[in-house]
């Protein structure tokens, strides 16, 4: 298990009774600091577990080893980016990005190919980049998206706390990015961002240099959101997980804010905030330990569901095709028609002529197949007998049949 920092306080306790997670959170505590908690917690409200206290809520999982983590982290960032484009966030041509900082080289992090589009991203897709902006052999061999690389790169010198890095012009984010300003805590779910966002207000054109990448990583300082003004969202995390499902609760809290803010407008009034210490609380409810990892995970099995297995090892419907195609393919030559005909106990048509067993084709294939076994069978035994049981030289002169020293190899 990944060791996490967490600056929470201690009274912030997501855990119900009777439900455990992998941290050291006890059962005995997780009611003590419940019974603290002047609000209901997110996960007592939907989460209850066995009476002995057995019961565990999902975790980030453990690995034995950092090859291990890679395969998993590459495969929840495929299906974060087909969550992406199911969600509509991938309709803005090349632009959108995900990034990985690799479990192994880590100076190195994962990045989509330019042009690829979200919905039919899978881990042999995956591009490694290293710190430079160079791509790695070691993943797939496709350009990437010079903006991808001057802003992830940048966050993720910046940011050694976080791992992952999600950025699309969603139509919503986008919209209330045009605002120049952070959004309002409003509603439950936008307690995620409470103390936690940051609004880039210098838009400098598509960002393709180093230096603009260092103001976006600046702006976005320790929080887990950047508003970039007049660009669209940007969300970090410390798994992708977390990233792709802070991204896509902006995304719904700018849209649900545009939505309040425009009929509030319309009655001549304003939304209702929500106080600063319930906001305060929440948001360490809601960002507690794996948490914001689990949130992301009903919309993993979802990708993974919807894409029928075929995530994560693009080459294994291709080489079954290809086994089949050998399978059924016709012999092409003359010892490729008698290997089939051994194989498949079936005397090649030309082998039965030869030997006069088939001498028309007018009779049924299935008698022809028949007959030509039997004969098979017959001719295979007798040759048999030549080959396994012809008595050694030694024992031919021991029965006097082949005088001393006479026959062939005796010389
Ligand atoms: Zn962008």
């Amino acid at each position: 298990m990944r060791e996490y920092c967490t600056c929470l306080d201690s009274t912030f306790l997501t855990m119900a009774p009777g439900v455990t997670a992998t941290t050291t959170t006890t059962v005995e505590e997780a009611v003590v600091r419940d019974r603290k908690s002047a609000l209901p917690t997110q996960i007592s409200a939907v989460a209850r577990g066995d009476a002995a206290g057995k019961l565990k809520l999902p975790s980030y999982p453990a690995f034995a080893t950092k090859e291990e983590e890679r395969t998993y982290v590459k495969e929840h960032m495929a299906a974060a980016f087909r969550w992406m484009g199911k969600s509509g966030y991938g309709l803005e041509g090349v632009a959108g990005h995900i990034s990985i900082r690799d479990p192994i080289l880590r100076d190195h992090f994962w990045l989509n190919p330019l042009a690829k589009h979200f919905s039919l991203m899978r881990t042999s897709d995956l591009v490694l980049v290293d710190h430079s902006g160079n791509v790695s052999p070691h993943g797939n061999q496709a350009v990437i998206n010079a903006a991808a690389f001057a802003i992830h790169s940048e966050i993720h010198r910046a940011r050694p706390d976080v791992d992952a890095a999600c950025h699309a012009h969603s139509i919503h984010g986008k919209a209330f990015a045009a605002l120049g300003r952070e959004l309002d805590i409003i509603t439950q779910d936008s307690c995620h961002f409470w103390g936690d966002q940051a609004v880039y207000d210098s838009f400098g054109g598509v960002v393709l240099a180093k230096e603009e990448g260092e103001r976006v990583a600046a702006a976005l300082g320790n929080n887990r959101l950047c508003i970039l003004q007049n660009h669209g969202l940007l969300t970090v995390g410390k798994t992708v997980d977390e990233a792709a499902f802070l991204f896509g609760a902006a995304d719904r809290c700018c849209q649900a804010q545009l939505l309040a803010d425009a009929a509030a407008g319309g009655r001549g009034g304003e939304t209702v905030k929500i106080g600063e210490e319930e906001a305060k609380l929440t948001h360490g409810q809601l960002t507690q330990g794996d948490v914001l990892w689990l949130e992301f995970q009903p919309s993993y099995e979802l990708m993974e569901y919807e894409s029928k297995g075929d995530t994560q090892h693009q080459t294994i419907p291709n080489q079954t095709a290809q086994l089949q195609s050998v399978m059924s393919a016709k012999p092409t030559s003359p010892v490729e028609e008698k290997l089939d005909a051994f194989l498949s106990h079936r005397p090649a048509e030309a082998e039965l002529k030869e030997k006069n067993i088939l001498k028309s084709s007018t009779l049924p294939p299935t008698l022809q197949a028949s007959e030509a076994d039997l004969k098979r069978h017959q001719l295979e035994d007798k040759l048999n007998e030549k080959v396994l049981h012809r008595p050694a030289p030694e024992e031919l002169e021991k029965r006097g049949i082949l005088e001393s020293g006479e026959g062939p190899g005796r010389e």
